[in-house]
């Protein structure tokens, strides 16, 4: 099965088998905090795991930050909408699990009173990165 990754995919396959964080999620971390936020990682607020463990947490501002990669869930971009030629089923089942549970955290979240943001990985590119940046800061900066 291995073999119909690309190279791109397999690398971030191994990353999330790792444990190891995205070059996306690092871009974003990187943003927030030269905007002046301080947030924390990995889905938990004053000790409990929220929902969906969104990849930043600004506790304070009761916002959270989704990075999600394209390909894994189904962003509108080329990317999200490409998949491996064979397996179809498989794929289109995996792909459907991801969209639905990303689906129902964001609705969760909101439920508990959170604002939620979703940063696809394609907008995390260096010349999207400006326009990244203000949708941060006036996601993060809103009431
Ligand atoms: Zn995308």
């Amino acid at each position: 099965m291995a073999d119909c990754y690309d190279v791109e995919t397999r690398s971030r396959v191994m990353a999330a088998v790792r444990g190891k964080d995205t070059a996306p999620e690092l871009t974003v971390r990187r943003l927030a905090h030269a905007l002046g936020y301080r947030f924390r990682l990995h889905g938990f607020s004053e000790g409990r795991r929220l929902p969906g463990r969104p990849d930043l947490v600004f506790a304070s501002r009761r916002k959270v930050v989704f990075v999600h990669g394209c390909f894994w869930h189904r962003h509108g971009c080329p990317r999200g909408r490409s998949a491996p030629a064979s397996n179809r089923r498989f794929w289109r089942d995996k792909f459907d699990r991801n969209v639905a549970r990303d689906r129902r955290a964001a609705a969760a979240l909101r439920r508990l009173g959170w604002g939620v943001m979703t940063i696809w990985e394609c907008q995390t590119a260096p010349r999207r990165r400006d326009r990244l940046t203000r949708r941060l800061l006036r996601f993060l900066s809103a009431e």
